[in-house]
């Protein structure tokens, strides 16, 4: 290779290439992976983990201390005998997202969860989605939503009052199990709730008047025998407030036992998205799509026209199925939502180029997506009226404590239980998308794990480290 025009000119259309190309290389490392473990029964069609999802992660152990007192709470006895100490989070986030930057490749979605978010200092919560941002990773601040318009301000904008966040994502956290909530400390009602539910938002939409902040807001619902009743409703509620997701989590029996009020297994996926289709009105078909074991997790992909929900792919058509196939199979691994637009067209191309039919495939399915939306005029009327809006549906079941418990000790053990009930654990962790990150071990532990097993022993020691009085 020469150093001269000919060699430079040689060496920038690598580089080219290279940033063109539609997935990393160890994006591809990490998808086969994952794809190459998961416990048969999920290798469906419909899987996106390992295809085009490589997994989620959350952070662990960096400020474990809540404000709130929900019942019940994942958290355990000791999490708020933990001071908050923004060195320790932003040191302890930076190494844990360094370690999934190794093992899940250069582009994931990470939440920064503990206790609550918003108990951090405003810079140090901005540091430590930088630092998340530096490993690759697109950040999601979990929180109860009870903060005030000052702290996002100062969260989002640098001394010079320049936004240093220009795109922040938010998972707000309501529902009337919890307790303390300023103006709501006992709510009786979620329908209490929904002024507080809807400011939250007009938070993030007075600052984006003021200063161009966008931001992706997901509802967060705890939901329980107490609550499921109500649930519908919130649904009906909650659609027109401006969120992008509503996630709904079971109950289960993990973290501080002090806190479990009732017996929460009659509370199941199903039950919960019976209760969000009678919200709605329609049916939330989920079987297109999948992510990890379907007993964890069930969603319904989809978007907001006009108020009405429409999923992006209808189980019952051919033409949407063969497109998300085509989609699995040749564009599953792109970085869809981190890549700037131009970049993101040539990766495309790139893609088509190699597989011109799905030109003809994309097309089937946008017929048949127009087709159930009332046409392309209906669907063009709901973007110019700021009627057009992303809503995903899901439920996420995370699992009772005293099955985790002995079903993931056998598993690093390299047992594969007989017992069906602790099986289906295994099998649930094997699948998991929801990991945390232990450089220390060399484990990606799934959450469910993490919180029933190793949050117990580690906040025991984050007390001891961070004590809440300093002597
Ligand atoms: S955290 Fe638990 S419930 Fe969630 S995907 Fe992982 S194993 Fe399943």
């Amino acid at each position: 290779m020469t150093d001269g025009p000919v060699g430079r000119l040689a060496a920038a259309w690598r580089r080219l290439a290279e940033r063109t190309r539609p997935v990393h290389p160890e994006t591809e490392r990490a998808l086969a992976e994952r794809w190459a473990v998961l416990p048969e029964h999920v290798r469906t069609p419909a899987q996106s983990l390992g295809r085009h999802a490589v997994g989620c992660e959350g952070t662990h152990g960096v400020f474990p201390k809540c404000n709130l007192t929900c019942t019940p709470c994942y958290h355990s006895a000791d999490a708020n005998k933990v001071r908050v100490d923004g060195a320790h989070t932003v040191r302890e986030v930076g190494a844990q997202m360094a370690y999934a930057r190794e093992r899940r490749g250069p582009y994931a979605h990470a939440q920064l969860i503990g206790g609550e978010v918003s108990l951090l200092a405003p810079d140090d919560h901005a540091e430590a989605l930088l630092t998340m941002r530096r490993h690759g990773r697109s950040p999601m601040s979990m929180t109860h939503g009870d903060f005030d318009p000052e702290y996002l301000r100062a969260l989002v904008t640098g001394d010079d009052g320049r936004l240093r966040l220009d795109r922040v994502s938010f998972a707000a956290h309501f529902d009337s199990l919890m307790r303390g909530r300023r103006g709501a400390v006992r709510p009786r009602s979620e329908a209490e709730l929904h002024p507080f539910r809807q400011r939250f938002v007009q938070m993030f939409r007075d600052l984006r008047a003021e200063t161009g902040l966008r931001s992706y807001l997901a509802h967060n619902m705890t939901v329980t025998p107490a609550n499921l009743d109500q649930v519908a409703e919130t649904v009906r509620a909650v659609l027109p407030m401006g969120y992008s997701m509503m996630s709904f989590q079971p109950a289960a029996h993990v973290g501080d036992d002090r806190r479990w009020k009732e017996s929460y297994t009659a509370v199941d996926v199903d039950a919960v998205w019976a209760q969000l289709e009678a919200g709605l009105g329609r049916t939330v078909p989920y079987q297109a799509v999948e992510f990890g074991d379907p007993r964890c997790n069930r969603l319904g992909f989809g978007f907001l026209a006009h108020g009405a929900w429409h999923p992006f792919v209808d189980p019952g058509s051919e033409a949407e199925l063969r497109a998300r196939d085509a989609f699995f199979a040749h564009f599953g691994g792109i970085a869809f939502s981190n890549t700037p637009p131009v970049l993101l067209a040539v990766k495309v191309l790139r893609v088509l180029r190699s597989h011109p039919g799905d030109v003809g495939v994309a097309l089937g399915w946008a017929r048949s997506l127009l087709r159930r939306v009332g046409g392309l005029r209906a669907l063009a009327g709901a973007a110019r009226g700021k009627q057009l809006g992303l809503m995903t549906f899901e439920v996420h079941s995370f699992m009772d404590a005293e099955h985790v418990g002995p079903a993931w000790d056998m598993m690093r053990r390299g047992v594969v239980a007989e017992d069906p009930q602790l099986r289906a654990t295994q099998e649930r962790l094997a699948a998991c998308t929801y990991s945390m990150a232990h450089p220390e071990t060399g484990e990606l532990v799934p959450a469910c794990a993490q919180h029933s097993v190793l949050d117990i022993g580690e906040n025991a020691e984050l007390r001891k480290l961070l004590p809440l009085t300093v002597v």
